[in-house]
């Protein structure tokens, strides 16, 4: 748990509320979880699901690992205490995102579960765990990065999957199976679960 170093701070209630803001984008705020090992396709499908969800007018942000990586969380690396913390962060502005209605996409490989649980219980309401599992072979053969390469030929240290753990969740809402489905279909099976928890219409 992060302690809590100011003191003196004061909750300041919002004069433009979550509702409101519900009312004027006319759907709620979500956060989609992506999470599964590098190249397991979190990034394809949370970007395909953004870009058909904004053309149906729904206001959508992709929260993408490599590009927190770069700005918000630039000073963190991947000891197992910086996934930490890089995974509270991104729980904290996934939530942000969610009170601001917008349906928010996060596609981090969020290795351990207890990291995940906890960003869930930040919104419990509003938090879909989407878990994209191609079987790690898939992962390996697609290698968009060169990654698995690198990590296999020792180049790479500490490479979830390879030489450092990825624990899958025990109880996601739904698990992708993006090795034998198309980024379409998978986008589409997203979008379907979200009209189905009402959502969007
Ligand atoms: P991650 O964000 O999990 O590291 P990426 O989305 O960056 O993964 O990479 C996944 C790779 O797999 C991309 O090159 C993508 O084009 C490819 N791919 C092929 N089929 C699918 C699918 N059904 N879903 C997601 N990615 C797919």
């Amino acid at each position: 748990m992060t302690e809590q170093k100011a003191t003196n701070i004061t909750w300041h209630e919002h004069i433009v509320s979550t509702a409101e803001l519900e009312k004027l984008h006319g759907h709620k705020g979500m956060t989609i979880w992506f999470t599964g090992l590098s190249a397991s396709g979190k990034s394809t499908v949370a970007n395909a699901v953004a870009a058909a969800l904004h053309g149906m007018k729904v206001s959508t942000f992709v929260l993408d690992g490599d590009n927190i990586r770069q700005g918000l969380n630039k000073n963190l690396g991947f000891s197992a205490a910086d996934r930490e913390e890089n995974i509270r962060r991104i729980g904290e502005v996934a939530k942000l995102f969610t009170q601001a209605a917008v349906v928010n996409l996060t596609a981090f490989i969020s290795p351990y579960r207890a990291d995940r649980d906890k960003a869930r219980a930040l919104q419990p309401e509003t938090f879909i765990e989407v878990y994209c599992d191609p079987g790690i072979a898939v992962c390996e053969q697609r290698d968009p990065k060169g990654l698995y390469k690198k990590a296999r030929a020792g180049e790479l240290k500490g490479f979830t999957g390879v030489d450092d753990p990825y624990e899958a969740p025990t109880s996601p809402e739904f698990v992708l199976d993006t090795g034998g489905l198309t980024v379409g279909e998978c986008a589409h099976a997203v979008i379907d679960l979200l009209k189905k928890r009402g959502v969007i219409g």
